[in-house]
């Protein structure tokens, strides 16, 4: 898979749209490297549906996805799936409304690799927050109880930096299409995006270890006790940086949200709230990977 055509499928469940402008605001491989041109020397993303990015509409676009190429397509999802299945419908076929699980399910057994986008389908996120009258619940599970096997890597951020998305998809592509070479955390995220905390690598850091705090959001100093969850929180923002590298929530003066954690958001609200002292790790020790101790 290193070189010629790979096929993208991209479905929207219950979500707001978020990670694919966020896809659409990439610098570095270029939207237009995405879309059109070439993501790798040689590689060219197929693009084969997106209900946001395609100009078809209706039946003839959904027809598309009766055609693809069995095992050789990855299916990217964004949104959670609920389970009351009326809740999220993506067209219709004959005048019936196809839903998004129906859909999900027919098409991700076919699929080489499943993309969760985003902390909605990675998590379930804040489409299945509480009350959760739809019954989102993530990508992963939903495979999980219909029994369908094919390999998911989980790309959380609410939403995902573009970054992440493109680096997940090249990983995968320069693994030859063997998922199993990407190294994911026990959560099924990259490693190589999300296998530190933004606590340990935040510029801000000598003030928390000094015990110096801001007392409102913009304040210099470390943004602790001020809500930020950055010391239970797995992404490489601080280095990485949003925005084609301009800028970052805590660098901006907010504090990070833990957007890319399973407990995001019903476990990570409220807002300006201080996570409690057992939960702050120190360098080294304390959150496990994937947040089980979150
Ligand atoms: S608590 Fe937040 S602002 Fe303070 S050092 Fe950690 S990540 Fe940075
Ligand atoms: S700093 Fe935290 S809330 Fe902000 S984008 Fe990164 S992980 Fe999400």
């Amino acid at each position: 898979m290193a070189s010629g055509e790979v096929n993208l499928v991209w479905l929207q469940g219950g979500g707001c749209t978020g990670c694919s402008v966020s896809l659409l605001n990439s610098a570095h491989p270029s939207t237009r490297n995405l879309l059109v041109d070439q993501l790798l020397p040689g590689v060219h993303l197929s693009l084969k549906y997106h209900p946001t990015v395609m100009a078809g509409q209706g039946q003839a676009a959904l027809s598309v996805l009766d055609d693809l190429p069995d095992g050789d397509f990855v299916l990217a999802v964004e949104g959670a799936i609920p389970d009351r299945e009326e809740f999220c419908t993506i067209g219709e076929v004959d005048g019936r409304e196809v839903t998004v699980k129906e859909k999900f399910l027919e098409l991700a057994p076919k699929a080489s690799l499943v993309v969760a986008v985003g902390t909605c389908s990675s998590f379930g996120g804040i489409s299945s927050g509480a009350p959760n009258p739809g019954g989102y619940r993530s990508a992963q599970d939903v495979m999980d109880e219909a029994g369908v096997e094919t390999p998911v890597v989980n790309v959380p951020g609410c939403p995902p930096h573009p970054d992440w998305i493109s680096t997940t998809l090249l990983e995968y592509i320069l693994a030859g299409g063997d998922a199993s070479k990407v190294a994911v955390d026990p959560l099924l995220r990259p490693l190589s995006i999300y296998g530190k905390l933004i606590h340990e690598n935040c510029p801000r850091r000598s003030y928390f270890d000094e015990g110096k705090f801001a007392e409102k959001p913009g304040d210099p100093e470390c943004l602790h006790k001020v809500g930020c969850k950055g010391p239970i929180t797995y992404a490489d923002c601080p280095l990485r940086e949003w925005n084609d590298g301009l800028n970052w929530c805590v660098k901006a003066g907010g504090p990070c949200q833990g957007c890319t954690q399973p407990e995001f958001i019903d476990m990570t609200t409220p807002i300006y709230v201080a996570l409690e002292e057992d939960r702050l790790p120190k360098i080294g020790e304390g959150a496990s990977v994937g947040g089980d101790d979150a």
